[in-house]
């Protein structure tokens, strides 16, 4: 019994980088949607943001796409710099089910937070959501999410085009690991669907449900909206202050 308190001593002196490593995951906030605001909106953790894109060949963001989000993300963060990488994946999947989009992330990512940057995953995916053939766009962990591309393209209708409709999920999904709508806190403005969880109420806000729908055109009037509402900025300004 001796022995074994011994050896296990040892081992534990011998690898504690790897004990840190494990601890850390288990505690991570890049386990639960949301959970990451703090370590998003503040500098104080993390003063860079790093944006790691994998798309399926033919499958790119659209740079108009991306140009918004990086700005969205200037403006409700306190990040002094913020880069973004991209390369493509083969894939002969056309229907994506939650299990295999987490494989697919473990498999492509090649960073995660470390020193003084953050960094968030996006997957751009061809097909579709095998769970929800609607689905334009999925926030699924702490840090990651992943668009459809082909359903965003399909979603195009009459003067809104598929980049307007781009522009609106990947700020949509943004927000929702910074937490929108009341998930992991309570806002203090009365504004999540009640019919739809962890989204905005009002059309006018892109947290509103239907910009993650391939539905959006039945459902929107208009170009879709590609910025969070006054209630939404709120939620993250006292986020970022350690607020909420
Ligand atoms: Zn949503």
């Amino acid at each position: 019994m001796q022995k074994l308190l011994v050896i296990v001593t040892i081992l534990v002196l011998a690898t504690p980088g790897c004990l840190d490593n494990l601890q850390e995951k288990l505690v991570s906030c890049e386990n639960i949607t949301g959970q990451c605001r703090y370590e998003i909106l503040s500098a104080n953790d993390y003063s860079k943001l790093h944006i790691e894109i994998n798309y399926v060949t033919g499958n790119a963001p659209d740079s108009e796409a991306l140009n918004l989000l990086k700005q969205r993300i200037q403006e409700v963060t306190d990040k002094t710099s913020i880069s973004v990488s991209q390369s493509s994946f083969g894939s002969t999947d056309n229907s994506y089910t939650l299990e295999e989009i987490l494989e697919i992330e473990n498999n492509q990512r090649t960073q995660s937070k470390s020193g003084n940057k953050f960094v968030i995953h996006i997957l751009y995916l061809n097909g579709e959501y095998e769970d929800n053939d609607q689905t334009l766009g999925l926030a699924y962990s702490g840090s990651s999410f992943a668009l459809f591309k082909e359903k965003i393209e399909d979603s195009a209708f009459l003067l809104i085009s598929s980049t307007d409709i781009e522009k609106s999920v990947i700020v949509h999904e943004f927000g929702h690991i910074l937490g929108l709508v009341n998930n992991g806190y309570q806002s203090p403005h009365n504004h999540e669907d009640s019919q739809h969880p962890h989204h905005s109420d009002n059309d006018e806000s892109v947290m509103y449900w239907a910009i993650e729908s391939q539905d959006i055109g039945n459902q929107i009037d208009g170009e879709p909206p590609n910025n969070f509402d006054s209630d939404d900025l709120d939620d993250l300004r006292l986020m970022k202050e350690g607020k909420l």
